[in-house]
């Protein structure tokens, strides 16, 4: 299949290797050489001599003098240069280097030439340089995460060559909390050779300018923020907002805030006010982005569910699935020829998510660049495989109406487990470019410890980078050449950063891919780190061969940063094992049993109590107790749970007597996931009203007869299920262990729920679930 896609392969890439001369550019850690730069106050050119001079000094110890153009100097020369008088002296390289920020090397006359036709190029070009010469690695983000091997005789031995970049639009935007994680990933990708990062969409600024990074004014979800803002249209013109149940919906009712009326001509008119003013406010800016917001609330007002004419004569009605995404783009259609007269090459740039991710039944303008995030593909899987043929039908839908797609992908938004994205990417890529597509970024993990107990700062971003910083590399390598070999870069980058322990660390990450790849199913953006574990490592039996590796490259001598990231990576697999072996064994009765709030008297005495229950997704332990006990006798399964809060916090639960098997967000629940024979899955939820969802196999129409008791007190709640086992399908107590699951939801305290799992397990993943044996 490779051999078929590389076949039709154009390589844009033009490196040639001809008869290159060494150029010395220090000796005993003292210059041999001074760098001469433009004669430009261009603040990317300033930032590009900065990194030479630092990483010349960190490598070798020697101070590069700088001067502009024209000071007189002895010395051998190295040229730093995006002007057409210098990018003459080399045609054939002017003309390759048009239009992109690709870059040459030359050495002429004892000058090393650094030269690109925009100063991004020439950045560009110090940087890669400097790895080609001297090996250095910008490895992650976080401080110490650069590696090269110090050597005061820096001697460039590739001194004759061009580099193009084969996507024109590289990037990553950093996710996580606000802080110097985000200036730190920054400079890591500038340093990768990427053109895209965080401040990218937020017009003309210091960052953007100080990289010479592509800048777009607008910024991320905005229709309520950068354009129809609550606070001045809402009270005068409730009628741009979204008629949602009858009601036009504030955007502050909700964290992820309304779309607007697309129909509405006088939302449109003002729409384009505020437009023009982002292009006041933005000199010099082409782009700008309109972003619909993070959500599906589309409005159901007459004129936004009118049937929409086609060109074709048909008729398009509410219901179709492409409705709403025609809707939206004829709305962008009249902005976008707005831009095109106002703005000189002016462009849109547009989210293609949710529901305008799919193509729209009309054709779009020629200056809107559509940016295709598909967040819920399946990331084990390129896009062109079927296992994502929705995102691909609509993918192919676009790149057949236009080249000017943007991929923005979610590879970088990495778990706390060695998912091998980076063989996923490069497909992708390989299949955009088929296509003449060569735009994309993608949301990537901070590099830090996590600094809240949910959502994306939440996760451990170090661990992360810990397990994935080989994968951001090779897809970094992919956006300038999608034909590499992902796995021969990425143990290349191994072998560079791991050094003696990398024999040991290919062999990790090759049985975790091996794995990976035998078992079928679904990875999403936002998997579940323990599942993953489970699913790929322990019911895979390699939990042990990964630990003896790491064993065996942790006895080598071996670069104090790497020694930590290998014991990282150590503790967090044998505590993701560990809790893996999940056990509880329910003692059978004899006598009557009765509910006690407590479970402390009668036959619930010798009950063995468990009261393992964490903030679900994390390792973190419940800050609520919640108590459990299982006993059976020949006929039931008794469950008695006993959830504790702090005294004086009211429960939440749905109105008693709310009809079965109705779903209640929101409210104090407790969760029982039980198998019965032939491994079907029995679903208990009770709330601390009595309510009941029941399911089977996930089937909510099965409902059991089983008993309730329950008591609410100041502080607690009580429950206890009596369960026959032939409503699990058994004629008699069954003899093998059932799978064990439980959940607590818990809304005593007010807009801020939590929900714990009992041993880390994951509701709906059954290989997380513990077992329950009966005695
Ligand atoms: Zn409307």
């Amino acid at each position: 299949m490779y051999k078929i896609i590389l076949s039709v392969f154009l390589l844009v890439i033009f490196v040639s290797a001809s008869e290159a001369k060494d150029f010395r550019i220090t000796a005993n850690g003292k210059p041999l050489v001074e760098v001469v730069i433009d004669d430009t106050n261009v603040e990317a050119m300033k930032t590009t001599v900065t990194e030479l001079k630092r990483w010349i000094k960190e490598i070798s110890g020697a101070s590069l003098k700088v001067s502009k153009v024209g000071g007189e100097t002895n010395s051998p020369i190295i040229r730093l240069s995006f002007l057409p008088d210098t990018l003459d002296l080399f045609p054939k390289d002017r003309e390759k280097l048009k239009n992109n920020d690709g870059y040459a090397v030359r050495l002429k006359d004892n000058v090393l030439y650094i030269i690109g036709t925009s100063p991004k190029g020439v950045m560009n070009g110090v940087f890669r340089s400097l790895t080609a010469n001297t090996g250095i690695i910008w490895a992650r983000p976080a401080k110490g995460g650069t590696f090269f091997k110090k050597n005061p005789d820096i001697v460039f031995t590739k001194t004759d060559y061009i580099e193009i970049p084969a996507f024109s639009w590289r990037g990553w935007m950093i996710t996580g909390p606000i802080d110097n994680t985000i200036v730190e990933g920054c400079e890591w990708i500038v340093r990768n050779g990427g053109n895209w990062l965080n401040q990218s969409g937020g017009g003309g600024n210091r960052v953007t300018e100080k990289y010479g990074m592509i800048s777009q004014a607008g910024g991320g979800h905005n229709l309520n923020t950068t354009y129809i803002s609550e606070k001045k249209y809402y009270d005068s013109n409730p009628d741009f907002f979204p008629l949602i149940k009858g009601k036009r919906m504030r955007p502050s009712e909700k964290i992820l805030r309304s779309q607007i009326c697309f129909a509405n001509k006088k939302m449109q008119a003002a729409f384009i006010v505020e437009l023009d003013r982002l292009i006041e406010r933005n000199p010099g800016i082409r782009t700008f982005c309109i972003n619909i917001e993070d959500n599906f609330d589309c409005c159901e007002c007459p004129k936004c569910t009118a049937p929409i004419k086609l060109a074709d004569g048909t008729t398009l009605k509410v219901g179709d699935k492409r409705f709403y995404s025609t809707l939206y783009y004829l709305f962008l259609n009249k902005i976008a020829r707005h831009v095109k007269s106002k703005v000189k090459g002016g462009q849109i740039n547009s989210l293609a998510y949710f529901f305008t991710e799919m193509p729209p039944a009309i054709r779009i303008e020629d200056n809107i660049i559509i940016v295709f995030a598909p967040i819920q593909r399946n990331m084990k899987f390129p896009l062109n495989h079927p296992e994502n043929k929705v995102n691909n039908k609509y993918l192919e839908g676009w790149l057949k109406q236009t080249r000017n797609v943007v991929l923005r992908d979610y590879y970088g938004l990495q778990v706390e487990f060695p998912r091998p994205v980076d063989v996923i990417a490069v497909a992708d890529f390989r299949y955009m470019y088929k296509f003449g597509a060569n735009q994309h970024y993608s949301e990537i993990s901070f590099d830090g410890p996590p600094t809240s107990d949910r959502g994306l700062a939440g996760r451990n971003g170090t661990l992360i980078w810990d397990y994935s910083a080989p994968f951001f590399y090779v897809i970094n390598e992919a956006m300038w050449h999608p034909e590499l070999d992902a796995h021969e870069v990425r143990n290349n980058f191994i072998r560079k950063v791991y050094g003696d322990a990398a024999p040991e660390m290919i062999e990790f990450y090759r049985l975790i891919e091996q794995e990976w790849n035998n078992v079928k199913g679904v990875s999403l953006y936002n998997d579940d780190p323990h599942c993953l574990w489970i699913r790929y490592v322990v019911n895979r039996n390699i939990s042990d061969k990964l630990l003896q590796l790491l064993d065996k490259a942790l006895a080598k001598k071996l670069d104090p940063r790497i020694e930590k990231t290998l014991k990282d990576i150590q503790d967090n697999i044998k505590s993701e094992t560990a809790v893996c072996a999940i056990s509880y064994k329910a003692i059978k009765v004899k006598g009557k049993v009765v509910f006690d709030e407590d479970f402390q008297s009668g036959e619930w005495l010798n009950a063995m109590p468990t009261d393992d229950f964490y903030l679900i997704r994390t390792k973190n332990p419940a800050d609520l107790n919640t108590t459990v006990k299982i006993i059976c006798d020949d006929k039931n399964l008794y469950l008695g749970v006993k959830c504790s809060d702090v005294p004086g916090k009211t429960f939440v639960s749905a109105p008693a007597g709310t009809s079965r098997d109705k779903w209640i967000s929101n409210t104090d629940k407790f969760e029982l996931f039980v198998s019965g024979k032939d491994s079907k899955i029995y679903q208990f939820i009770i709330d601390p009203d009595g309510n009941i969802y029941d399911s089977c196999n996930g089937d909510a129409k099965w409902n059991g007869k089983f008993k309730m008791q329950q008591k609410k007190q100041n502080g607690k709640w009580s429950l206890m299920l009596t369960i026959p086992f032939s409503e699990l399908g058994y004629s008699t107590m069954p003899q093998d262990a059932s799978n064990l699951m439980m959940l607590r939801y818990c809304y005593s305290e007010k807009g801020r729920g939590k929900i714990f799992a009992w041993k880390r397990g994951f509701p709906n993943v059954p290989e997380t679930y513990g077992k329950l044996f009966i005695k």
